[in-house]
């Protein structure tokens, strides 16, 4: 039987694709390589809005109450906490296993392969998997990450940014009973230093900057944090992911259309690559059954506004001479800092 849609790629946002797809009443058929839990570099910060497209589609993932964002560079700190429900630090494991769950309970079809090779007519896609197979649906949802073979094959992707202004990201955990409810971004010479709890007796390090990226060596020279974690245990292996940025010339080529990461990404400065990838699931689901790309492009322009003009301003700043001023000029302006994390996080 011939899917509605086949979803590639099985991350956070892939998944949250074909639990739409079922939720719809479509037969979904999702492609990817990796079994079981899958981890990732990641800053693990669900944002109150992350969460409640998460609640929307029946996911509940454990973890740990956020209550909102610091900023804190030496002296200067400036908090906001959120006006109107927390957010949550998950696992990125325990994420994946919940959406996971979700997408068997409702029958979305998985098949453990790449895909490598895409062909497509006027009434549907082929896609040809590395088992040698072939899939055919009337459309393909494309959530292959950050470096999208399909953003590839479809002739979708962007202009490359310059080697030397490129961002990269690098996690890892301690195993720490957490001592803050808020997600900590630590502003040091050059590098961001992002703290997330995730669960009662473990916290994220995720480390942003420009190569060369050294995490115990961004962590030692920021005196707060390290001595929060000196001789505290490691508890995960350093992941990495970047560059950061990527861009997609389109968001759909023909009857493929791309989702989370894979669609273009700024940053993870704001931490909002989930929140954004989770409406774009469902904008995207719902662009399929109605047939129009076009409302697929209105709906993604719409769900990243914000996301691309605050972050890339953000990025911008943190780059320039204006970076040491950064979080004293929030700390001053505590109710602007209030609401740009107001409008990324819902
Ligand atoms: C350092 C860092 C910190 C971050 N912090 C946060 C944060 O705190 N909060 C937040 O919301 N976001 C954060 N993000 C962003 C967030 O991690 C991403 O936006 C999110 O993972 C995107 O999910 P995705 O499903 O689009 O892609 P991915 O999670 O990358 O999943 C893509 C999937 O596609 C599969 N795939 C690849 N190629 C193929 C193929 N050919 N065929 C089939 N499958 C394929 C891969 O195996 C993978 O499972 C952060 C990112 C980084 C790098």
């Amino acid at each position: 039987m011939k899917p509605h849609v086949v979803v590639v790629g099985g991350g956070p946002i892939g998944l949250a694709c074909a639990i739409e797809a079922r939720i719809d009443g479509m037969d979904v058929v999702l492609v990817e390589p990796r079994v079981g839990p899958i981890d990732k570099a990641c800053g693990e910060g669900l944002m109150p809005g992350a969460l409640a497209a998460l609640h929307r589609i029946g996911v509940d993932p454990h973890g740990r109450r956020l209550d909102g964002i610091a900023y804190l560079d030496g002296a200067s700190r400036v908090e906001h906490r959120f006006a109107e429900r927390p957010g949550r630090g998950v696992r990125r494991t325990v994420l994946h296993q919940a959406l996971a769950e979700r997408a068997a309970e409702l029958g979305a079809h998985r098949i453990h392969a790449k895909v490598t090779a895409l062909s497509q007519t006027a009434d549907g896609v082929t896609l040809t998997l590395s088992t040698g197979e072939t899939v055919e649906a009337p459309w393909v949802i494309a959530a292959d990450g950050l470096h999208s073979p399909v953003r590839r094959m479809a002739g979708l992707d962007g202009r490359a940014q310059a080697a030397q202004r490129r961002r990269f990201g690098l996690r890892k955990h301690f195993g720490v009973e957490p001592w803050t409810s808020l997600v900590e971004v630590h502003w040091s010479h050059g590098a961001e230093a992002y703290v997330t709890p995730v669960d009662d007796r473990t916290v994220g390090v995720a480390v942003l900057g420009s190569r060369p990226l050294d995490i115990d060596q961004v962590i030692a020279g920021i005196p707060e944090l390290a001595g929060r974690l000196d001789g505290v245990p490691s508890v995960s292996d350093p992941r990495g992911a970047g560059p950061l940025l990527q861009r997609a010339r389109s968001r759909s080529a023909g009857r493929v259309l791309l989702a989370g990461d894979a669609s273009g990404y700024v940053d993870a400065l704001t931490g909002e690559g989930m929140r954004v990838g989770f409406a774009q699931a469902r904008a995207s689901v719902a662009a399929v059954r109605a047939g129009s790309t076009e409302q697929y492009e209105r709906a993604w322009r719409a769900t990243t506004r914000d996301f691309r003009m605050l972050t890339s301003a953000l990025v911008l700043a943190a780059r320039s001479s204006f970076r040491p001023r950064i979080v004293p000029t929030a700390a001053r302006r505590p109710e602007l800092f209030g609401s740009i994390v107001e409008r990324l996080s819902h």
